[in-house]
């Protein structure tokens, strides 16, 4: 698997598993076998609800820990976000059945999260978390973040796919020394992404199907990617992405289907902040 090196000299596949909307009871068979098919690398959160059920199956699997890169993420805390904080990572840590997750993020920019960084910072210097970031930070709300805290956010997970591409935010993150990562690589499926006719037609010529043409285009990009399935074939299909190249052309034709549009929602939307904020997590 190839990695990538995050801001603080941690290593991190390109590539790994997504388990939202996994069901807790069914993520332990998800994880299993993503496990078995050659995945190292786990996305969970505690807003996921089967952060356990995901422990479950690392510890089943047998792979060593240090082979594995765990990532979580903390629902919303308001003040005092510094202990609330502290007390959701433990209660992550224990469902995870972990001493450390590789990666922690802030789920959402809401609540009190100056406060949740100062603790995921101290949470850093501890070993509890090998390296923090964020998730969902528009790029006004990372350089703030940045300039006004010790600890550059190693990774921002954002919304990311084809008709989403964010090139200039990954140009920017970048330069302050961000990672990108993508969540929502197939939109979900949404925007008939899977029957596409630049991404079908392109498939073809390397007998590939659309999804691993998407997935290619990420990791040609050096953008960490997180699929989801809950399907044995796709999982096996969606880690198959290291054996073809796609050309210039072919990574021309994949950024003309930008649109800058959300496929799920917009965060200036009133009615989205209600929503993210009624729900909190103890
Ligand atoms: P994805 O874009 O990964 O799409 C998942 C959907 O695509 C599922 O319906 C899946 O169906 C289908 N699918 C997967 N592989 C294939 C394939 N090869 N061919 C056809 N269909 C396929 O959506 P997610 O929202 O799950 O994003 C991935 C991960 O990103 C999440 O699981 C989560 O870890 C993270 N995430 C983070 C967010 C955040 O706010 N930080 C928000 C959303 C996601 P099936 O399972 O039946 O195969």
């Amino acid at each position: 698997m190839q990695n990538v090196t995050l801001n603080n000299g941690v290593e991190m596949p390109i590539l790994g598993f997504g388990v939202f909307q996994v069901e807790g009871d069914k993520t332990q068979e998800a994880v299993e076998a993503a496990l078995a098919a050659g995945y190292r690398s786990i996305d969970t959160a505690a807003a996921y609800e089967n952060e356990e059920a995901a422990g479950a199956a690392l510890k089943a699997s047998g792979i060593a820990r240090e082979e594995l890169f765990v990532t979580t993420k903390l629902w919303i805390q308001d003040a005092p976000a510094e202990q609330n904080t502290t007390r959701a990572l433990d209660a992550s840590l224990q469902k995870l059945g972990l001493d450390y997750v590789d990666l922690y993020l802030i789920h959402q920019p809401f609540g009190d999260y100056y406060g949740q960084w100062r603790a995921m910072e101290q949470a850093n210097k501890a070993g509890k978390a090998r390296a923090i970031g964020v998730s969902n930070f528009a790029p006004d709300q990372l350089l703030d973040l940045i300039i006004n805290n010790d600890i550059v956010p190693a990774v921002n997970q954002i919304e990311t796919h084809p008709f989403r591409q964010n090139v200039d935010y990954q140009e920017l993150m970048k330069g302050e020394g961000v990672q990108i990562e993508s969540w929502g690589p197939f939109a979900e499926g949404k925007n008939g992404i899977f029957t596409n006719d630049v991404l079908t037609k392109i498939g073809q010529a390397h007998g590939k199907s659309v999804a691993q043409v998407v997935l290619r285009w990420m990791v040609q990009r050096e953008v960490v990617v997180i699929p989801k399935s809950v399907n044995p074939d796709r999982m096996a299909q969606n880690i198959d992405v290291f054996d073809f190249e796609l050309t210039a052309d072919e990574m021309g034709q994949i950024e003309g289907l930008h649109t800058g549009e959300s496929q799920f929602f917009d965060h200036a939307d009133p009615d989205m902040v209600r929503w993210l904020s009624a729900r909190r997590l103890g």
